[in-house]
């Protein structure tokens, strides 16, 4: 191809020029050659294309030190985001005017300073997804939940409605293609007219473009906001579980197509419950007393209090399970089980007179650990030694 003239001399600057400065130079020249205010003049659409392309690099920090070292054959001047500057096919008038756009540039905008974000846009309108984190404790979990919460994500702007169009502004028949969406090119050829048909690069495709962008979201029809979102979340859900919400991330451009909101189950850490698949496991300290005589003890559950036998001669250690008062299954019918585990306190301060006691409660027989309830351990251990 041609040799390229540098990008410096294209936009006029100085190769010191700030980012401002190469701003306003592209805005001046761009708004100069834009193919609306030069129709049909081939001069211009090269020119326009060439600021394009001056500009995608110079004002892209990296591309422009790799364009300071290496000049237009540097590494990564092909291929990158806009088609290949080295390719052959430079800049492609589509690629000019969108970015054109992107830059907030409507003609509108152009003489009130004003002037949108430098990032580059997505070809497609639909918003990008969202994650959130949702904390739940083991009893919502076990009743399932309705929560609400807020979320920092683009949100249709008010001004315009979501179409990025100002405000008495209307979307006009597109001038390029004069609303047909498409381009006609007539030649002529040995056998006649040839009519080549290629898509409306203006509007691609639409046939109409917003008259005046929206000054409060440049045309994007979206703002940052905060939207308080309900979530049903069902019972038995586990961390690591996620619930997709469609629709609910942040919204398109101009009315585009919304992501989604992924909600990913964060189980808080329970004081007393541990879980264990759908079954909850908790330990209950017993006084000696009570686990050898037997009770009734108040126990809590996930859904509230509950009444729990302990047999006379419960050991330490002992699982004792409550059917049905664990988590319900997510996805079968079912709900699992509380188990309780026992756990017999020995006390570990006695006055004398508790100590007497013991000691004449201890000479009893009955209190001798037995394994089955018949032997002593000493009396098996004498077995064993055949004494
Ligand atoms: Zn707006
Ligand atoms: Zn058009």
């Amino acid at each position: 191809m041609a040799n390229k003239r540098d990008y410096y001399e294209v936009l006029g600057v100085d190769r010191s020029a700030s980012a401002d400065e190469i701003k306003k130079a592209y805005r001046k020249l761009a708004v100069k050659y834009h193919p609306d205010k030069n129709p049909d003049n081939k001069e211009a659409e090269a020119k326009f294309k060439e600021v394009a392309e001056a500009y995608a690099v110079l004002s892209d920090p990296q591309k422009r030190q790799q364009y300071d070292r290496f000049g237009h054959s540097g590494p990564g001047m092909g291929g990158g985001g806009f088609g290949g500057f080295d390719m052959g096919g430079g800049f492609d008038i589509s690629d000019a005017l969108r970015q054109f756009m992107e830059q907030g540039f409507g003609f509108g905008d152009i003489f009130g300073g004003g002037g949108g974000g430098s990032r580059r846009r997505s070809a497609s309108r639909r918003g990008s997804d969202l994650q959130v984190k949702l904390k739940l404790t083991l009893e919502e979990i076990a009743s399932g939940v309705t929560k609400k919460i807020k979320v920092k994500k683009k949100i249709a702007c008010e001004e315009c409605n979501g179409t990025g169009s100002a405000k008495y502004s209307r979307t006009i028949s597109c001038p390029v293609c004069h609303g047909s969406g498409e381009l006609r090119q007539v030649s002529q050829s040995l056998f006649g007219q040839m009519v080549n048909v290629t898509t409306c690069h203006r509007c691609h495709g639409e046939g109409q473009i917003i008259e005046n962008p929206c000054r409060s979201c440049h045309g994007e029809g979206r703002v940052s906001g905060t939207k308080t979102i309900e979530i049903n979340v069902p019972a038995g859900v586990a961390d690591g579980n996620y619930i997709p919400l469609h629709g609910e991330g942040n919204v398109g451009m101009r009315g585009g197509q919304p992501g989604d909101l992924i909600v990913h189950i964060e189980e808080v850490k329970h004081k007393i419950f541990e879980r264990r698949g759908d079954d909850v496991l908790m330990v209950l300290p017993l006084s000696f007393p009570k686990a050898a005589i037997g009770n009734t003890v108040e126990i809590p559950t996930l859904t509230g209090r509950a009444k729990l036998n302990i047999a006379p001669g419960t050991q330490s250690g002992k699982i004792l399970r409550m059917r049905g008062k664990g988590i319900p299954h997510l996805r079968s019918a079912g709900v699992g089980d509380q188990l309780v585990q026992v756990q017999v306190y020995v006390p570990t301060r006695l006055t004398a007179a508790e100590k007497q006691r013991l000691s004449e409660l201890d000479q009893s027989e009955n209190f001798q650990p037995q394994q089955d309830g018949h032997k002593s351990v000493f009396e098996k251990f004498k077995d064993a030694l055949n004494l």
